[in-house]
């Protein structure tokens, strides 16, 4: 198995099964052969014993091939007692003490198993307002956000990975300046990612300079009016300040609601790539692009047969996860086979560019991304119209759109943009569809020795060329950029640009290429230099809504304390 050292490590941490004693009592291909064959179990009543071999065998060689990864959870959990495969949820809250409360006990059952937590707080009444039970008045939505934070925090040790959560709030809220500047310093409300829930009546007056109603949420009355250009102002600094709040358009994840009848989307799980009902979950599961190139006669090229096997081997593994999994709530086993989403999408974007000589921030990428996803996704409903005749369609496709179209699918989508943190660390490639970050970079390991780590399509073309030297991926490293390296040519500096190196003009038109083809949403950061200016972020703003993205999230460089990932700096 074509597995990297880097990979071994994050799967001995927290993947692989371990005995009693903490030691881990399979490998990675042990890993794969439990996780291929408790998804393959799904189809026992369908088909032969050996048919059944054939599907664990198919399942089995698309993720140890590094083809397919299934999310986190499912490469955790399948096949053993825990048996929760899902990243995503969404869960409602009501605006009362017991609706509170009872969330936040699912959301750390959730948390528990793996799975990632989504809320619109949007439903608790305001702050200040009365409270009839006991005369007193309500602390409103932030203050019980950081009670939700509180609670992750203390799960956090005991379970499989980090819990994490989505804060949405109306920006018609009474309460929504308090939540636009809540995490206005960055050591409050870590356990969150925040967005502004966007609405088009506001953007329209936005446009126009106008004032906008903010409503009680309890009586749907008009509770005061504000400057929506000046709300936005506010969104736009403190998004500049560290990167929160994101914002994420209500309406138009509500336009592309497929199941309306069933209720309204008031929230996206943590990332913002899935938007779901209220105890709606969702499994995941991303492509590697990287894989899908073949070389014919030094002429690289997408592989849109291999793309088509492993989409269609994707669904239908996606799906059968659907059926093995195991819910943490009774309610939300009910929605999610109902509804039975899966959310296909990709990761290893930028290398596959890279091994097609194609520079990221160029229209020929942007055209690519289109091409590819609309095969993916047209593939993908294809795989699940198959999948319906044999197995059935969703249980809720009376309540879809779709019933009405005809369309027999047995999944209410197929797909989605997921970050793929990890699975991309699995695999091997760059994250999602992200631009490559760093072409090298340094990394400590123990006794202070140091490892140089460069990307693997970037050190095959450096040695093939000639120019490849420890000393240059060092320097590299430093600068974090290949740009203006003399040594290297200038076809190979064209090629291999960085998150950094990348307007964020073309990082917001590559998001809304894919998000053209895609059911669900993107999870997608637009990366901006340290020197970017707030005009700057509202232009992006501007530009993602101008282009029909769901949302958008940005990142100014060096914007705060603690950062994931550090350019040009030697660590
Ligand atoms: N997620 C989570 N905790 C984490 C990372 C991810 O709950 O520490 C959930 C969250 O819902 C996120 C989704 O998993 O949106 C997908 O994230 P990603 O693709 O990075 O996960 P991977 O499968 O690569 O671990």
């Amino acid at each position: 198995m074509n597995i990297t050292e880097n990979a071994i490590r994050v799967l001995e941490k927290r993947y692989l099964a371990k005995d009693e004693n903490g030691s881990c009592i399979e490998d990675p291909a042990g890993m794969f052969r439990r996780v291929a064959k408790a998804v393959a179990a799904a189809d026992k009543e369908y088909v032969s014993e050996e048919e059944l071999k054939e599907i664990e065998q198919e399942f089995y060689n698309m993720m140890s091939n590094l083809e397919f990864l299934p999310n986190s959870p499912t490469l955790m959990n399948a096949g053993r007692p825990l048996g929760q495969l899902s990243a995503c949820f969404v869960l409602p809250i009501e605006d009362s003490m017991e609706g509170i409360f009872e969330s936040i006990k699912n959301a750390a059952l959730i948390h528990k198993s793996g799975g990632g937590t989504g809320f619109s707080f949007s439903r608790l009444r305001p702050k200040g307002a009365s409270v009839n039970s006991t005369g007193g008045v309500a602390s409103g939505p932030v203050s019980f956000m950081k009670v939700f934070n509180a609670a992750t925090e203390a799960v956090k040790q005991g379970g499989t990975r980090r819990g994490a959560n989505m804060g949405i709030l109306r920006v018609d809220h009474p309460d929504i300046m308090e939540f636009i500047t809540c995490k206005r310093d960055n050591s409050e409300i870590t356990n969150f990612n925040i967005s502004v829930g966007i609405t088009e009546e506001f953007m329209n007056a936005v446009e126009n300079d106008e004032e906008y109603n903010l409503i009680d949420p309890r009586t749907g009355e008009v509770a005061g009016t504000l400057n929506a250009k000046k709300v936005f102002d506010v969104i736009v600094d403190m998004a500049w300040n560290n990167g929160e709040p994101g914002i994420i358009f209500l309406d138009r994840l509500n336009k592309d609601n497929v199941t309306p009848e069933l209720g309204e989307i008031e929230s996206t799980n943590p990332c913002g790539e899935q938007p779901l009902l209220p105890y709606e979950a969702c499994n995941l599961g991303s492509i590697n692009l990287s894989s899908m190139v073949k070389d014919i006669d030094n002429s690289p090229e997408v592989d849109y047969d291999k793309l088509k096997t492993v989409v269609w081997k994707a669904v239908h593994f996606l799906d059968n996860v659907i059926d093995v999994n195991k819910y943490p709530l009774p309610e939300i086993d009910e929605m999610t086979r109902g509804t039975r989403k899966i959310g296909l999408g990709v990761m290893g974007w930028a290398d596959m560019l890279c091994k097609l000589n194609i520079p990221y921030n160029s229209q020929e990428a942007v055209d690519l991304a289109e091409k590819v996803m609309s095969f993916i996704q047209s593939e993908s409903r294809k795989a699940s119209i198959k999948l319906a005749e044999k197995k059935g369609v969703f249980p809720y496709y009376d309540k879809s759109i779709y019933k009405d179209k005809d369309i027999k699918l047995r999944n209410a989508t197929t797909t989605t943009i997921a970050p793929t943190g990890t699975l991309s660390i699995i695999a091997g490639v760059s994250s999602g569809i992200e631009p490559l970050f760093a072409i090298s970079y340094i990394r400590n390991v123990m006794d202070n020795d140091e490892l140089i780590e460069v990307n693997p399509i970037f050190k095959k073309i450096a040695l093939e060329e000639g120019f490849y030297s420890d000393d240059l991926m060092k320097r590299i490293a430093k600068k974090g950029t290949i740009k203006g390296f003399s040594e290297i040519p200038e076809s190979v500096q064209k090629i291999f640009v960085t998150a950094h190196d990348i307007t964020p003009d073309w990082h917001v038109k590559m998001q809304a290429a894919f998000q053209k083809y895609t059911d669900n949403a993107v999870s997608k950061t637009v990366n901006l230099a340290n020197q970017a200016t707030r005009e700057d972020v509202y232009d992006v703003f501007w530009h993602a809504y101008k282009t029909n993205c769901k949302g958008v999230t940005i990142y100014r460089d060096g914007s705060r304390d603690m950062q994931v990932l550090n350019i040009g700096k030697v660590k």
